[in-house]
């Protein structure tokens, strides 16, 4: 049977790729490749996996080299971004001149500029622009008759997506967690390791306007399907899980039959995820509660009830209040995230959000960088008021360089401003207390701690 390597290739910082978002870790964490396990489940029984994380293990170029010449594989897909596109390119062609096989890229740069690069890049053969397709299965056995969402070489011609009116349901063969079962994949939010990562839906039913998940058309995985895949994790060792979805709880009858599912199969996970303020009802979140949910992330995004109009959230901040009000009364730890430096902010906005971010009295926050990713609405607003040039392409989010200064700020005063949010924030004596006396085992003080230095390291100390 022909190999299949799945390759995350090294970088000078710990590269977060997947899932079409690529940024930098703000601290330590790095969790599993959901890309390469949903593919590898799709291709699995008609080609072999194998599998090389060079970022999470920190190999570098010339360790790379050296292990994949060991490996006898007979094609390659691997990450890229707009995080890191220049250093991956130029290691994939060395990859390339190791050994000549068909090289196929997916990441959030391909999302957009996949023809470019099939242009520019001679050793570049195709691109997944939706890793949950079976079109991939299709275009490794050669039927590229039945190849619809991919962009593919053809002698010199580029084969471009031709996209069928899929159905918002969505099946998929069971991902291999196997394949990063050895990997050291960590999160600060996990309660108990092993974790897993998964993902039951593809893009987000929203539309905020700096969001590129706003961008997919939006799909969903058959419940069924989930619990089977869980009843999987749960026979690999696993104890807590990472649901990857954007808003976990947006179509409501859906999770409930998941959360409910999760508790009479009695698979006892913990588990956190990502959700959205004005979807989550006492209802709904006791049900996630009682299913294992402990900490929930909430894109709060702005102080400025303008800013959140503007960009489409709508919720308003009693909304916000109200919702982290009902979580902390159930137990269940919240993270708030926080956008910093839209076009429109000054000081005084930023200032105000960081006060807003005490005063929920969250668990976690996070504070990111405005980020004009393509095809959003931000783009173009940023485009049209010239705070961007046509060419930008180097982005992230986390903030390891910064993209966009606002009408009135520069992006030093924005990085000075974030910095200060992150000491305001998680260097309160009352907050450091609290979160002490909550960890609850060794492991979890571990990386804890590691992301903490990571953070003062990173953001705090960091440019
Ligand atoms: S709710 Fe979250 S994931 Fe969905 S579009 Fe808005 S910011 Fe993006």
């Amino acid at each position: 049977m022909k190999k299949v390597l799945f390759f995350n290739p090294p970088g000078d910082a710990i590269y977060l790729r997947q899932y079409y978002c690529s940024q930098t870790s703000k601290a330590n964490y790095i969790y599993h490749l959901v890309d390469f396990n949903i593919l590898g489940g799709i291709i699995s029984g008609y080609f072999d996996v194998e599998y090389l994380d060079a970022v999470v293990n920190k190999y570098d170029v010339s360790a790379c080299l050296d292990k994949l010449s060991k490996i006898d594989y007979d094609y390659i897909i691997f990450l890229t971004g707009y995080v890191s596109f220049d250093s991956d390119f130029s290691i994939m062609k060395k990859v390339k001149a190791l050994k000549n096989v068909p090289m196929i890229a997916i990441g959030d740069i391909v999302l957009s500029k996949a023809d470019e690069l099939l242009s520019e890049n001679e050793f570049l053969d195709a691109a997944i622009i939706d890793f949950t397709s079976p079109d991939i299965l299709n275009y490794l056995k050669g039927n590229f008759n039945e190849v619809y969402s991919m962009f593919y070489k053809k002698g010199n011609e580029i084969i471009r997506p031709t996209p069928k009116e899929n159905s918002r349901i969505f099946s998929i063969p069971i991902p291999r967690h196997d394949l990063g079962m050895n990997y050291n994949y960590r999160h600060p939010f996990v309660k108990r390791y092993p974790f897993a990562t998964v993902l039951t839906d593809y893009g987000c039913p929203y539309k905020c306007k700096f969001c590129v998940y706003s961008t997919f058309r939006y799909k969903y995985r058959p419940v069924a399907d989930v619990l089977e895949e869980l009843r999987y994790i749960k026979n690999l060792g696993i104890s807590d899980i990472f649901f990857l979805d954007q808003t976990f709880g947006s179509k409501q009858d859906r999770y409930m039959e998941l959360c409910d599912g999760m508790i009479k199969k009695g698979f006892r996970f913990d588990w956190f995820c990502f959700s959205r303020v004005d979807v989550l009802d006492h209802e709904m979140l006791s049900l996630m509660k009682q299913s294992g949910c402990h900490t929930i992330m909430f894109g709060v995004e702005s102080a400025n009830p303008a800013l959140l109009k503007e960009y489409g959230k709508g919720y308003d901040h009693e909304k916000i209040r109200d919702t982290f009000r009902t979580a902390k009364k159930l137990g269940i730890k919240t993270m708030g995230t926080f956008i910093l430096g839209l076009p429109e902010e000054n000081r005084e906005s930023i200032l105000k959000t960081i006060e807003f971010s005490k005063e929920l009295d969250c668990d976690y926050a996070s504070f990111n960088f405005a980020v004009p990713r393509m095809g959003t609405e931000l783009r173009m607003k940023a485009l049209k008021e010239k705070l961007i040039s046509e060419d930008n392409r180097k982005m992230d989010q986390s903030g390891s360089f910064i993209t966009l200064d606002t009408a009135t700020l520069t992006k030093e005063e924005i990085v000075k401003l974030r910095k200060k949010a992150y000491k305001s924030f998680y260097l309160r004596p009352t907050y450091l207390w609290k979160r002490l006396i909550s960890i609850n085992s060794l492991e979890q003080l571990i990386v804890q701690l590691k992301d903490g230095i990571k953070i003062i390291q990173n953001v705090i100390l960091g440019r």
